[in-house]
């Protein structure tokens, strides 16, 4: 009997754009667009964004109306309606429940696990809190451990520990630094070579 399936996926650059680009491009500030496809270590990264943020005033508001305005990536809506007839999903995302539920609703709720800001009454976000070090590594070894066949699937530094830790690990249009620094796990571009990777790797149709 094949073990069920769960499938693991990383939410932007994968199913949406990466918000805080789109925060950049909304608000001028070029800073703003070095993410995790750039820098390895998110804490350094993160404290560098929340210190533009105050440096330049903006409020989790500011945040949240940009997010409003993005759409899932093309295709990415019909994609995950094919991928939850077939197995389970769950999104590992290093983003937070804050910036993340505008989206989710135009992705029909998928189940996520992120992470959490810290906001105060005015609305200045003065912190951020990682549910656990290492959260997306963890959750698919937790996975495993219930006796899932995990398949993952992302796109930036922060998913190739989850791709290592998955029973199969595919990047979705990675930066090309990226694929030649892992090049163990296969490179797909389009949903349909994704939807091709996991058919086979989970033994499904
Ligand atoms: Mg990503």
């Amino acid at each position: 009997m094949n073990k069920p399936v769960i499938v693991c996926l990383d939410l932007e650059g994968v199913l949406v754009p990466e918000i805080w680009i789109n925060v950049a491009l909304k608000t001028g500030i070029e800073a703003l667009k070095i993410t995790t496809r750039e820098m390895p270590d998110y804490d350094q990264l993160m404290k560098q964004r929340l210190a533009i943020l105050d440096r330049h005033h903006l409020k989790i508001g500011d945040i949240q109306n940009v997010i409003e305005n993005m759409g899932p990536l093309e295709g990415a809506a019909d994609f995950m309606r094919w991928l939850r007839e077939r197995c389970q999903v769950i999104i590992l995302s290093d983003t937070f429940y804050q910036f993340a539920l505008p989206l989710m609703r135009q992705l029909g709720y998928p189940t996520l696990f992120c992470n959490q800001l810290e906001v105060d009454d005015s609305g200045r976000i003065v912190n951020y809190h990682m549910r656990l070090p290492n959260p997306k590594k963890q959750a698919v070894a937790a996975l495993k451990a219930l006796n899932f066949l995990t398949l993952a699937a992302g796109d930036s530094y922060n998913d190739t520990a989850m791709l290592g830790e998955a029973d199969a690990g595919f990047f979705f249009r990675p930066p090309d630094h990226l694929s030649k620094e892992f090049p163990q796990f296969p490179v797909t571009r389009t949903y349909d070579e994704l939807q091709e990777r996991f058919m086979t790797a989970g033994k499904f149709c």
